[in-house]
């Protein structure tokens, strides 16, 4: 007998927990089915050694709205974000550039390389934040459908211009970001290559591009549209990434909501006049006609909706829909953190703003160093040289490791999903080695103190998490998979040619990261269609 809901979540992942808990709060008795026995998708916290517990995927806070943090109160679900330190950025030659949210201290390290470029820095930095306060108005808009006639669209292109007109003034600005390249956008600042690297090494996260790639310099954006405070805006969170879903699974819990594990969906029924609910893949069927899916958009439409109920049109913009990826996670378990050859001058020289120890580093010393490693991925094969972030939790939150040990996250890239001529079968052991080595290159003995380590390259990730290739952000974030092309043009405004079926997770506007916005956004379109009053909004 099918059990018949209100609403059906497919995936638990923080964007399906937020739409469920923004649901639950409009009255609506929402089901979340999780395929994996953990909540949480790409923000969870495991166990990766006896005693040593580590973000697994996701690991760095800092997109989480604070405006979502307040409404479903994460704070008394147990969230509590911890301090990161100023980003240290080791050079090969024992030298060293310190990143902060502090202007006057970024200023000081970038000043002994460069004059020049300390003195713009304010100028730069401030035109960051007045674009970042453009785009970040720009994260709770449900994109429209440039093309469309009917009267619908013109209340949404209408209701978004008089919302954003101020961004019309600043139109060209908003076009120079999406379309230049990193590389080419800092260079009308910064002349020090090194300079440049701090900054274009967001580029190049989570992303098959170089900093050289037009279209990167977007991604800089992305990364640091945060609103927490700390360098670049990122921080942790106590217990890992996972107690961000496991705060988010309470209030929806709380609210009325229903989540259950080990419930993998295998399709999404649909009916003459819309969606009419899923069945797992032991047969397990819930009807409901109000689904919404966290779960990417390719493997929604193609996998669980099917060709044959959707548009042509949309079955061919959703299989090139671009979901390569290069991005790998190695999770360790050690007796010490990386002793960088550089952080005794760097404490020397009171870089570190009291901290004796970096929490955030970032392995990429120079354009050149960056834009290689990405052309190894461009032709195929992984990084000899990869750019690495190695983050150090256990400085802050003792209770990730037992005491005096640690637990050290690198993430990076390139280490394409597909290798040409080769298999990871054969290779994924050596380029572990190659990834140690490049720790060991700025930080001599560091292998020696690791204790077990987890590595995932996108594969991995795609097997654990069901990212389509192992993409951290359930797709690339290029400006032809941006806003209202993003999944596919005329079916980005969270619904989808299916009445009663939607999107909420990061493969819809504003794309990946652990916002919570697409799963917010999500609920207000759905709350909307149901003719229901809602407390959700766009932009303040
Ligand atoms: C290695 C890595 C590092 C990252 N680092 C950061 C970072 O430091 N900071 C940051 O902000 N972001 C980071 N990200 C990106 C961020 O984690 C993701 O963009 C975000 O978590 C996506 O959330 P989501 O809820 O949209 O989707 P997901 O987390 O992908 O959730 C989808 C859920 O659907 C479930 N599911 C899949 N198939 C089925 C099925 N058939 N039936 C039922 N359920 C199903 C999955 O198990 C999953 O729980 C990282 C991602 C990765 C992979």
């Amino acid at each position: 007998m099918p059990e018949n809901v209100d609403a059906i979540i497919v995936g638990g992942g923080h964007n399906g927990l937020v739409c469920a808990a923004y649901l639950a709060k409009h009255g609506l008795r929402p089901l979340v089915l999780e395929r994996r026995s953990v909540i949480g998708g790409a923000a969870v916290t495991q166990e990766i050694a006896p005693g040593f517990r580590a973000s697994t995927f996701s690991y760095l806070m800092s997109l989480l709205h604070p405006r979502i943090q307040a409404e479903l109160d994460l704070k008394r679900h147990g969230l509590q974000i911890m301090p990161c330190s100023d980003m240290l950025a080791p050079l090969d030659d024992g030298n060293y550039i310190v990143f902060s949210d502090s202007v006057e201290r970024t200023q000081a390290s970038f000043a002994r390389f460069n004059e020049a470029d300390a003195r713009i820095y304010p100028e730069f930095d401030r035109f960051l934040n007045e674009n970042a306060r453009l785009f970040r108005r720009l994260l709770w808009e449900t994109p429209f459908d440039p093309t469309g006639r009917d009267w619908r669209t013109f209340k949404q292109a209408s209701g978004f211009l008089h919302r954003n007109w101020r961004i019309g003034g600043k139109l060209f600005r908003v076009l120079d970001m999406l379309s230049m390249s990193a590389y080419d956008f800092l260079s009308e600042w910064f002349r020090d290559d090194r300079i440049k690297a701090v900054l274009a090494y967001y580029a190049s996260i989570g992303t098959f591009a170089g900093p050289k790639t037009p279209g990167s310099a977007y991604v800089i954006m992305h990364h640091i549209m945060g609103e927490n405070a700390g360098a670049g805006g990122w921080g942790f969170v106590r217990g890992g990434m996972g107690s961000i879903t496991q705060s988010i699974a309470a209030a929806a819990r709380e609210l009325g909501a229903d989540i259950r594990t080990d419930s993998p969906i295998a399709e999404v029924r649909v009916g003459d006049t819309g969606v009419t609910g899923v069945v797992t893949e032991d047969g397990r069927s819930y009807e409901s006609k109000l689904v919404v899916s966290n779960v990417n958009a390719k493997t929604l439409y193609l996998k669980m909706v099917g060709q044959r109920h959707l548009p042509a049109e949309v079955v061919r913009d959703i299989s090139t829909y671009r979901t390569f990826s290069t991005a790998f996670k190695m999770n360790i378990a050690c007796e010490r953190p990386p002793q960088y050859t550089c952080l005794e001058r760097a404490i020397r020289d009171d870089a570190l703003a009291g901290w004796s120890y970096p929490t955030y580093v970032h392995i990429g010393p120079d354009i050149d160093y960056l834009e290689r490693a990405y052309d190894d991925a461009k032709y195929g094969s992984y990084s000899k040289s990869p750019f690495i972030t190695p983050v150090c939790p256990t400085i802050v939150d003792t209770t990730l490791a037992p005491e005096g040990k640690h637990v050290v996250n690198l993430f990076g890239g390139h280490a394409p999903y597909q290798l040409k001529n080769a298999d990871w079968s054969q290779e994924k052991a050596r380029f572990e080695k190659i990834v140690l080595q490049t720790v060991e290159r700025f930080a001599p003995g560091f292998s020696n103190d690791v204790i077990a380590n987890q590595f995932l390259i996108a594969p991995d990730i795609e097997a654990i998490v069901g990212l389509p290739q192992g993409h951290i952000f359930q797709g690339e974030l290029s400006l032809d998979q941006l806003f209202f092309q993003r999944p596919v043009p005329h079916f980005a405004d969270y619904r989808t040619p299916i009445k009663g079926l939607y999107l909420c997770g990061g493969s819809v506007h504003p794309g990946g990261g652990v916002s919570g916005i697409p799963g917010y956004n999500a609920a207000r379109e759905v709350l909307r269609d149901l003719g229901r009053e809602s407390t959700l909004r766009f932009a303040d």
